[in-house]
């Protein structure tokens, strides 16, 4: 049974429509960009299989429809068959959102068997040399491409998915060419998004105002070549916006995510916010956490909004921006988002981060350059 909206505060907040489950922290791979939090959730901490489907039952019955399974890796969880099952019984539409890494072309095998509805599957770039380095995997680029084909195979919908950053936004048209040669309906390009791991590898991942333009029109082009072949989505680099986007399409208002240990967030960079308090599905029904709980009622409506938020005509667009990148460059996270235009903070973000970055050497061909090492998630330590 589907929940109707409920009256919380100042405003009716509608069901969830989406869940992302991290099913765990454990990954194969190193990104330096990694949305995994800086404190990995060990696996003794994760929720066991009957924990993860009983949730997977309380967010189908709140009105989810669609169920992201992610991680870290999802394919490091031995029971990703069975979680997967579960969703599809439950009338969960199930996207799994993996590196490839873990997928034998017999578990793609059994994954369609179970009514997997479709794979995100992420590239680092279309080079294996650079590839490779950016994922801290080597043979990990030619991995994915055999994924690709027993998912071809196995006729799973495919979007291919790309993180672009200042060392591969020159790959932008070789990425959308070879999303379309492994028989992708969907790529999504997304520049890296500064939380957590890609903070710290700001200086080595921020692209060029040069690299953006560039990349902007590549897409524009490629869209209007591959109409009707291929849907290109492309998430431009917050900082040299002009407004900032609906994060998560507004706090609390679409969907959730869930840690490997059961927390609930309203995305997933929230841990950031250090004063929030997140829930736990193994403490409270996940229909109390999204109507009641504390962190998912601090930035509903406009209620929290200071000025030049509280009074703007695009506050119902795009709700004042992302509180997680409020929390990260003004250290408060119920401030405008800095990368609009109308914040005071504007003109800091201008300084300390782009012109830094204009001014540096832009020398991206390749990764031999004098670019800053990437720090990798783990070990904390330098690696190239
Ligand atoms: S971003 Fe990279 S390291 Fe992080 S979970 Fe995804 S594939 Fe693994
Ligand atoms: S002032 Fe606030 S609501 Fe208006 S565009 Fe900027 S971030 Fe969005």
């Amino acid at each position: 049974m589907t929940l109707p909206a409920k009256e919380t505060g100042q405003v009716a907040t509608p069901p969830p429509i989406a869940m992302l489950a991290e099913l765990t922290h454990r990954c194969p791979l190193a990104c330096p960009y990694c949305s995994n939090p800086l404190e990995l959730a060990r696996a003794n901490e994760e929720l066991s299989t009957s924990e993860w489907i009983e949730t997977f039952r309380q967010a189908a019955a709140l009105g989810v429809l669609h169920l992201h399974l992610s991680g870290g890796e999802p394919a490091s969880r031995r029971d990703l068959i069975d979680l997967t099952k579960a969703a599809v019984s439950l009338g969960l539409y199930t996207n799994l959102i993996t590196s490839g890494l873990g997928l034998t072309e017999a578990r793609v095998g059994k994954l369609s068997a179970a009514g997997l509805d479709h794979v995100q599957l992420s590239i680092q770039g279309t080079r294996a040399p650079s590839a490779d380095h950016v994922s801290g995997c080597d043979g990990g680029h030619a991995r994915k491409l055999s994924v690709a084909g027993w998912l071809r195979d196995a006729g799973i919908p495919l979007t291919l998915n790309a993180v672009c950053h200042r060392r591969n936004m020159g790959e932008i048209e070789d990425i959308i060419s070879l999303a379309v040669e492994l028989g992708a309906r969907r790529v999504e390009i997304a520049t890296v998004q500064f939380h957590g791991w890609a903070m710290l590898n700001q200086k080595a991942l921020m692209p060029t105002m040069d690299q953006v333009a560039k990349a902007t029109s590549i897409v524009a082009t490629m869209r209007a070549r591959l109409e009707g072949v291929l849907v290109i989505d492309y998430v431009p680099a917050d900082y040299y916006a002009t407004y900032p986007k609906a994060c998560m399409g507004g706090w609390g208002r679409a969907g959730f995510n869930v840690t490997p240990s059961g927390r609930v967030l309203p995305c997933h960079a929230a841990e950031t916010i250090k004063h929030l308090a997140f829930d736990n599905v193994r403490a409270r029904p996940l229909g109390e956490i999204w109507y009641n709980g504390g962190a998912f009622n601090a930035f509903r409506g406009d209620g929290w909004m200071p000025e030049p938020c509280r009074s703007c005509k695009r506050k119902d667009i795009d709700f004042g921006g992302c509180r997680c990148q409020a929390m990260a460059l003004a250290g408060d996270a119920s401030a405008t988002d800095p990368v609009c235009r109308k914040s005071p903070r504007r003109k800091d973000v201008d300084r300390r981060i782009i012109d830094d970055t204009e001014v540096r050497d832009i020398e991206v061909s390749d990764i031999e350059t004098p670019l800053p090492p990437f720090r990798y998630r783990g070990n904390g330590t330098l690696r190239s």
